[in-house]
């Protein structure tokens, strides 16, 4: 039972908010909830299926009613004294003027002193801008790994199964993090109607049920590792703490006994083209893992609540499929916003506030890689200790980090020129350029050599491809050199030496 949602509704409903809205699809055990926090209040129910009901009974209160109809019986103030009165699966009907205008007529008559609660229960959460200052959102809480193994334990009681070790508990434990308790007991009613039992086989099932039902969603997207530590040029100081964060991974169970906490991760912020992405994967890389990309712009839905639902369902799938990387690109596009007035800011205060609790909570192997190019607009709870393993800052790539970043992308196109290409020269010439500027400029002057009929690319082809190059930071001058200071001034650490 969650009990942290239970205390708020009851906390809620006390003090007179007049729109509460549930974001669950745990229908089931919402009805448990509302009738022990109703306190006597009499309860009316409007569902899609069968309209206007009681609530106890579930028998009809008028045949055939619709939404608007019920909502008009409620009118007469003696009709709304001490109700709760809840609505099922109405997200549907909250972009109609004329149903939103009666509830909002109900949610005055409340702040107005009447004894009602109105409780909006449904798994897409539309919150109409006429009704945002009357509505509070409660969403079902993540569930911890004690209550999983705690619902675990209950099933095998309930059905008279036969005691499962511990370990194995442990492991459903893990295979179902992120799912609700209602899906928790389907995949576990589905696990045991095979064979009468709960055995290590059926964790493949439950981890390919729960891949299929958040694969849905389609915000998560698995990228093949191709580059390696190697393929960065510079940045030592990050490469470095990557490679003894991978050492604790790959030993996770010994690192644990000798003491070491389960790294969270990292977030990387800076200048574009200079490597965080690059970094993301050659984490993955060389913590032998996959690699899942979370696209935060994507994660934006249309309405009111996808986002939520969108976070929760990413999350959960990269929990199944943790050991992982889970690479979280454009983060400030998420998090921008975060405090401001309206309804859109509101969302992303929500959004936010899950991913902190999970970062915080967080205790299965997926290790974050979040990166950003602006960290001005993020908010300063995300960058305080603790959230993050580390903040690394990348700007652009020094004298030496450019020779490496030169050698790196000629070795990849042409390791026959790389000896006879003056380096030195390029890099002198290319203060200010980025690595994806650099490299830029190689696939530029190889190109252009190939279709010069050269039998080898040359220094001053490269050096006609720099000249060619108007680099960002000649184009954002201001602005980079602004976002440099800021770094210093927060103290990020510095991905290079
Ligand atoms: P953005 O913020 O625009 O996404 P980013 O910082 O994530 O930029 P990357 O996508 O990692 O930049 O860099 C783009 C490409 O530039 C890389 O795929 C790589 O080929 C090259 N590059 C950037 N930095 C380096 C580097 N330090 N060493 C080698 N190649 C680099």
């Amino acid at each position: 039972m969650n009990y942290s949602l239970k205390d708020k509704l009851a906390r809620y409903i006390d003090a007179g908010f007049p729109i509460i809205y549930l974001n669950t699809f745990e229908e089931d055990k919402v009805d448990l909830i509302i009738k022990e926090v109703s306190c006597g209040k009499e309860i009316y129910e409007w569902n899609e299926t069968n309209g206007y009901i009681d609530f106890e009974t579930k028998t009809p209160m008028i045949e055939d009613c619709t939404l608007e109809m019920m909502l008009d019986q409620l009118k007469p103030q003696e009709m709304l004294d001490r109700k709760i009165i809840l609505l099922k699966d109405v997200n549907a009907y909250l972009d109609n003027p004329k149903i939103v205008s009666k509830i909002k007529g109900v949610a005055r008559m409340i702040n107005q002193g009447v004894d009602t609660t109105i409780v909006i229960i449904s798994n897409i959460l539309v919150v109409p801008k006429e009704l945002e200052k009357f509505i509070t959102i409660l969403e079902m809480d993540y569930l911890s790994s004690d209550e999983i193994k705690q619902i675990i334990l209950d099933f095998i009681q309930e059905n008279g199964l036969d005691a499962v070790k511990d370990s194995l508990v442990d492991e459903f434990a893990v295979a179902f993090k992120g799912l609700t308790e209602f899906e928790i007991y389907n995949l576990l009613a589905l696990s045991y109607a095979d064979d009468g039992e709960l055995t290590r086989r059926d964790l493949r099932l439950i981890f390919d049920q729960k891949q299929q039902m958040i694969k849905k969603a389609g915000i998560l997207e698995m990228i093949p590792l191709k580059e390696t530590i190697d393929d960065i040029g510079g940045l030592e100081n990050l490469k470095g703490w990557f490679i003894r964060k991978a050492k604790v991974y790959k030993n996770m169970n010994k690192a644990k006994q000798y003491g070491v906490d389960m790294p969270k991760g990292v977030l990387i912020a800076g200048v574009p083209g200079c490597g965080k992405s690059l970094n993301a994967k050659a984490a993955a890389n060389l913590f032998e893992v996959p690699l899942l990309r979370l696209d935060m712009g994507r994660l934006m839905g249309k309405y009111v609540g996808e986002s939520e639902g969108n976070l929760r369902n990413a999350i959960a799938l990269a929990e199944a499929i943790s050991p992982c990387v889970l690479w979280i690109d454009e983060l400030e596009k998420a998090f921008a916003g975060i405090g401001g007035d309206g309804g859109g800011a509101e969302v992303t205060t929500r959004l936010f506030g899950n991913f902190l609790t999970w970062m915080q909570e967080k205790d299965s192997p997926t290790f974050v890689v979040a990166t950003a190019n602006d960290i001005t607009k993020l908010p300063p709870e995300l960058l305080r200790k603790g959230r993050f393993d580390e903040i690394f800052y990348v700007g652009l790539p020094s004298e030496s980090e450019r020779e490496k970043i030169f050698q790196i992308h000629i070795n990849k196109r042409r390791p026959q020129d790389l000896k006879s290409i003056r380096i030195s020269e390029l890099v002198v010439k290319t203060k200010g350029f980025s690595g994806a500027e650099i490299e830029g400029v190689i696939k530029d002057a190889v190109e252009t050599a190939f279709a010069d009929d050269k039998k080898c690319v040359q220094t001053q082809d490269v050096i006609n491809a720099i000249n060619n190059t108007h680099s960002l930071s000649e184009i954002m001058k201001d602005a980079l050199e602004k976002m440099s200071k800021e770094y210093e001034n927060r103290k990020f650490k510095n991905a290079s030496k």
